[in-house]
């Protein structure tokens, strides 16, 4: 190839490569930029004059000099290409989403691929970086992931109160129930039960009975751990596994959640109503030799708790 040839031939590769709608970065050995096409010009705001012969990491300081330098490495040495997805690490350079406006997030997504370029010699001296936008493509998945969560929670958990369903909260129960045999550690469950509830619908009625179911099922949440599993068994009926918790401790708990309910006052539109709970506690005993011989243990010690008086809590 003559000369003048290989000259058109490169004036060519240039306007394709600076028109092409990826980002196309060279750099070599010491990480100074040696292409920087218009897609980047465009999407960082930064000219090729002012990163061309710079520091890639000072044109975009936004990588992470250390993470990049050894994902290059294998690149350099051995003259493989090396990829970086977006579900890995959402962008390479920080860029501007192209439309701003209707997008629902700021920053591009970005699929990288980094590809050696082999000199004569058969040496990698330099590396190309294509940058491609993926955002369409990332956030229609993450919005697929996102509904699969939503239905997800929707059977676990019960649409008044946001604790577990019955469903899901059984099924967790046979699970700890099960575990436990192996584990050997202490774990008790607790039933609640609010007291006289028929009263409260009576009285103000159904809408008024679910704010204080709701109410109530805040209060349990507000008093447990994050590792306690708190469901909704029934109309007002509440549930909760206590792992890592002896009778006693569990006793704490229950009387926890009992007075903090006993003091509070509920707002239902003009009405002030107050209720009080009556509580079972079972810790776990070899004895019960199913899941629900130990839950049937809780329930009858919470109907002696109702029979002695309510608003107490007894334990199994
Ligand atoms: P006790 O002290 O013995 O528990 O008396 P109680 O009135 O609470 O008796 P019981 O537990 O048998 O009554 C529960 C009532 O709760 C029956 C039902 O009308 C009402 N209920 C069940 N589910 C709901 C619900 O989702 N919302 C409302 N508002 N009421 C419910
Ligand atoms: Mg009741
Ligand atoms: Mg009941």
């Amino acid at each position: 190839m003559n000369s003048q040839n290989q000259k058109q031939l490169i004036t060519w590769q240039e306007s394709l490569i600076s028109s092409l709608d990826v980002g196309v970065v060279v750099i070599n050995q010491n990480f100074e930029v040696e292409a920087w096409n218009q897609f980047m010009v465009n999407h960082t705001g930064s000219e090729l004059e002012e990163v061309l012969n710079n520091s890639l990491f000072s044109a975009a300081s936004e990588i992470d000099e250390k993470w990049f330098r050894n994902k290059c490495r294998a690149v350099f040495e051995l003259q493989t290409p090396v990829f970086i997805i977006w579900e890995q690490q959402e962008y390479l350079f920080e860029m501007k989403v192209a439309r701003p406006i209707t997008s629902p997030v700021e920053n591009m997504y970005q699929n990288v691929t980094i590809l050696p370029i082999v000199n004569n010699d058969g040496n990698v001296t330099k590396v190309c970086i294509l940058v491609y936008d993926v955002t369409d493509q990332a956030l229609a998945k993450i919005r697929i992931q996102g509904l699969n969560q939503q239905l997800k929670q929707i059977s676990r958990i019960d649409g008044l109160t946001g604790l577990y369903n019955r469903r899901f909260w059984q099924e967790r129960f046979e699970l700890e129930y099960k575990l436990t045999f192996r584990t050997r550690s202490p774990i008790s469950i607790i039933i609640l039960d609010i007291d006289h509830f028929k009263r409260v619908n009576d009285n103000y009625g159904h809408q008024a009975g679910d704010t204080v179911i709701k109410t109530v099922a805040k209060i349990i949440m507000e008093q447990t751990r994050e590792t306690d599993m708190s469901g909704r068994f029934g109309g007002e009926e509440f549930v909760s596994i206590l792992p890592d918790t002896t009778k006693d401790n569990a006793r704490i708990l229950a009387e926890r959640i009992r007075v903090a309910a006993e003091n509070k006052l509920i707002q239902y539109e003009m009405f002030e109503i107050k209720v009080t709970l009556s509580v079972g506690v079972a810790e776990f005993d070899e004895q019960y030799t199913t899941p629900s011989q130990w839950l049937e243990a809780a329930d009858k010690a919470l109907y002696t708790a109702k029979n002695s008086g309510r608003n107490q809590t007894v334990i199994a």
